[in-house]
Parts: structure tokens; C-alpha cells; sequence
């Protein structure tokens, strides 16, 4: 039987990589109905709204959707769609894994770490006041009046809200990972030092979780020193559960640690959705060249393998992906030595060459 899945293809080089992913998920025998669904300012464009509800309800529906990248102007213009999906769906955790492949372009070797971000609270919570406008200067005047502190007339404001509820199945999540997974130890990591109400509430519940599983090594880290502790002893990490800005931050950080964007995976997961997606954005320049590694969005493609517990078909491809790194030929421009090298593939290709290592195994 067909898993029915929606499809967001994305813009940019999203089309691109989706064609790539779904086609490599296909060659694994498990069969798909992609039900495919816009979003994003390409649609806009046609009917006026960024994330139709018809995307919503087809993933409310199918309850799994594999998504490519969406575009969201820096600065000014619409709100990211990105976002709104995750906050739409109450998709709460963003799970990133970070394992080093061999053969990849990487100063490390042997990294595991798995990013568990919370994806609906904090700065990202999409609450605030533009400069100059009258709700800023109502914000301002109210706060002096609560806290005798000034904030300057001429500030733009982002709130940063963190709560009990969103802490707790945050980290719940991350224990819970730790256990189904053989994983030994789950790091906090909070700027609770400097804020005490949003962070040290974090914190503070974090710690409160911890102590319902025993079995499981708790500890915390400031997210200045855990930067510097991920550079420098990576391997001391297992799984890190952190607010959605630093967990943003420190994803393309382990991303970094594994041979970049073009390899780091992810899935934002709620109670009972799952969206599949690469920690990468639409990397605009190079629309329609067929030259961008699909490889993140092939090793999200594994993640929702093992989502439907289609666990061989999981293993195969994520044995292709492994033998296509070490072998290295068949491979894109950002895993060369050299991003000129002239014997890169392009996005097409590397899923051409994962289906035959596939029907080779
Ligand atoms: P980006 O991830 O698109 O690109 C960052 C760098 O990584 C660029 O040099 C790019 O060329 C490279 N890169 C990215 N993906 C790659 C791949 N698959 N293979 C090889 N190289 C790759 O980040 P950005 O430039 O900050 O953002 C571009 C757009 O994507 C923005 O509009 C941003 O908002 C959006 N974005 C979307 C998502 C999402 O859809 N979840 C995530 C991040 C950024």
C-alpha cells in the first residue's frame, strides 16, 4: 500500500531537490502518493496568499509531508512561511541529527549529535512592534511604567516568550529521542545567566524533566561556551535540547561540524504531524542550474523512513548515501575538495547515482 504524503516541491532550488529525493524514496520499493501542495511567493503571486489552507489541511490530513525550501525576504515583505507552518501544525520539535559521513569535507570525523530545537516559542514567536509605530511607543510607555526601564523611542521590538508548556514537551521530546534511540545524555543549553525569566525558566524545567528519567545523563551549558565547546570536543555531546533561536544558530553550527548544509537533515514533529525537511534554505543563486546537494533532503527522506518504520528501505539508502560520500565521484561542487572542481555532479545525478548503488547492493 501507497503512504499518501504531502509534497511542498518549494522555490528556489526546492523543485530541484524534491524531484531528486522523490525519486531516490521511490527506488527504495516503498511505494508514494505525493499529493503536491505550493506555498511560498511563487503561489502568492497567483492567489494572493502565501500558505493556502489547503496545504494545511492536506498535511493535517496525511499527517507526513517532505518539504523543499521556501524563500522569505529578509527584512521587509511577508512573515516566513516557514514559520507559520511549524506554528500552524503545533509541529514544536525540530530534530536535527548530525552524524559525520567518511569521505566527507569535514575537520571532524566521528561526530553523532542529534539538535532537538524547539520551533514555536522564543524570538522566533513572530511577536513584534515595528519602530516608529504606535503600538512600539504604547510598548515602550508600559514598560517604563512596569519596570522603571527605558527602552529608546526609536527601537524596533521582538518579545521573547518562553513557557512552562513549551519547555517541558520540548525537552520531554528530547528524553524520550534519547531513550528510543540508545542515546546516553541530553545537554540544555540556555542563557539563563543573563535571562532568568525566559531562559532560567527553561532551565528550571529542564531540570525538572531530567529527573523523570533516571537513565538518562542530564547536564546544561551556556549557548556561548556550548559554540565553543562544539568546535573543540564535539564528541562530549549526545543529544542537545535548546529554545528556537540558539537551536537555529547551533543546527548550522553541527551542520558545519559535518561537512555543511548540503548533508545536514531535519523533521519538524508534532503530536501526531510530521513535516521532513533540510536544515538548508533555498540557496536562490543557483535556481535551475542543477548544481545543489540533494543530500539533505535524501537523508530527511531517511528520517521519514524510519518515521513509517520502513526501517530496511532506511537502511539501504542511508548505506547508498554512505558508499556515494566515500566513494566521492558521484557527488556535488560543496563536497569536492575544491568548489571548482570540475568533476562535481549535479542534483540530478547524485540521486541517479544513489538508485544504482541501491540496485547494486
Ligand atoms: P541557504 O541555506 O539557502 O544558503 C546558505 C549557503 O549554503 C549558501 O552559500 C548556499 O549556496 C549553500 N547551500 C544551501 N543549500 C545547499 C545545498 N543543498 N547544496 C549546496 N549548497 C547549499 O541560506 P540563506 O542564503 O540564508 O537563505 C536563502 C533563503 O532560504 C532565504 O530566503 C531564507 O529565508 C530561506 N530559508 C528557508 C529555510 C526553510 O525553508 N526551512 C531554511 C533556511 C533558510
Amino acid at each position: 500500500m501507497a503512504y499518501t504524503v504531502t509534497l511542498i516541491p518549494g522555490d528556489g532550488t526546492g523543485p530541484e531537490i524534491t524531484e531528486a529525493t522523490c525519486r531516490v524514496l521511490e527506488a527504495t520499493g516503498v511505494e508514494f502518493d505525493w499529493q503536491i501542495h505550493n506555498a511560498g511567493a511563487d503561489i502568492a503571486e497567483k492567489i494572493g496568499e502565501v500558505l493556502p489552507e489547503s496545504v494545511l489541511d492536506s498535511i493535517r490530513k496525511n499527517k507526513l509531508a517532505l518539504k523543499g525550501p521556501l524563500t522569505t525576504p529578509v527584512g521587509k515583505g511577508f512573515r516566513s512561511v516557514n514559520v507559520a507552518l511549524r506554528k500552524e501544525l503545533d509541529l514544536y520539535a525540530c530534530l536535527r541529527p548530525c552524524k559525520t559521513y567518511k569521505g566527507v569535507r569535514s575537520l571532524y570525523d566521528d561526530i553523532d549529535l542529534v539538535v532537538v530545537r524547539e520551533n514555536t516559542e522564543d524570538l522566533y514567536a513572530g511577536i513584534e512592534f515595528e519602530k516608529g509605530t504606535t503600538a512600539a511607543s504604547d510598548l515602550i510607555d508600559e514598560v517604563k511604567r512596569l519596570s522603571g526601564l527605558t527602552i529608546r523611542a526609536d527601537s524596533g521590538i521582538s518579545i521573547k516568550p518562553i513557557s512552562i508548556a513549551g519547555t517541558d514537551r520540548i525537552v520531554r521530546f528530547a528524553f524520550d529521542y534519547a531513550i528510543l534511540n540508545g542515546r546516553k545524555k541530553v545537554t540544555a543549553v540556555h542563557k539563563a545567566n543573563i535571562m532568568k525569566f525566559s531562559d532560567g525558566l527553561f532551565l528550571e524545567v529542564a531540570r525538572q524533566v531530567a529527573q523523570d528519567y533516571p537513565d538518562i545523563e542530564f547536564e546544561d551549558r551556556i549557548v556561548d561556551n556550548m559554540c565553543m565547546q562544539l568546535v573543540q570536543k564535539p564528541e562530549l555531546y549526545d543529544v542537545i535540547v535548546l529554545p528556537n533561536l540558539y537551536g537555529d544558530i547551533v543546527s548550522d553550527l553541527c551542520a558545519g561540524l559535518i561537512g555543511g548544509l548540503g548533508v545536514a537533515p531535519g523533521a519538524n514533529i508534532g503530536d501526531d504531524v510530521a513535516v521532513f525537511e533540510a536544515t538548508h534554505g533555498s540557496a536562490p543563486r543557483y535556481t535551475g542550474m542543477n548544481k545543489v546537494n540533494p543530500l539533505a533532503l535524501i537523508l530527511s527522506g531517511v528520517m521519514l523512513l524510519r518515521h513509517l518504520a520502513e526501517v530496511d528501505a532506511a537502511e539501504r539508502l542511508d548505506r547508498a548515501v554512505e558508499r556515494l560520500i566515500e566513494d566521492g565521484a558521484s557527488v556535488t561542487y560543496d563536497m569536492k575538495p575544491n568548489r571548482d572542481d570540475p568533476t562535481a555532479v549535479g542534483t540530478s545525478d547524485v540521486a541517479d547515482a544513489l538508485i544504482a548503488l541501491m540496485n547494486d547492493a
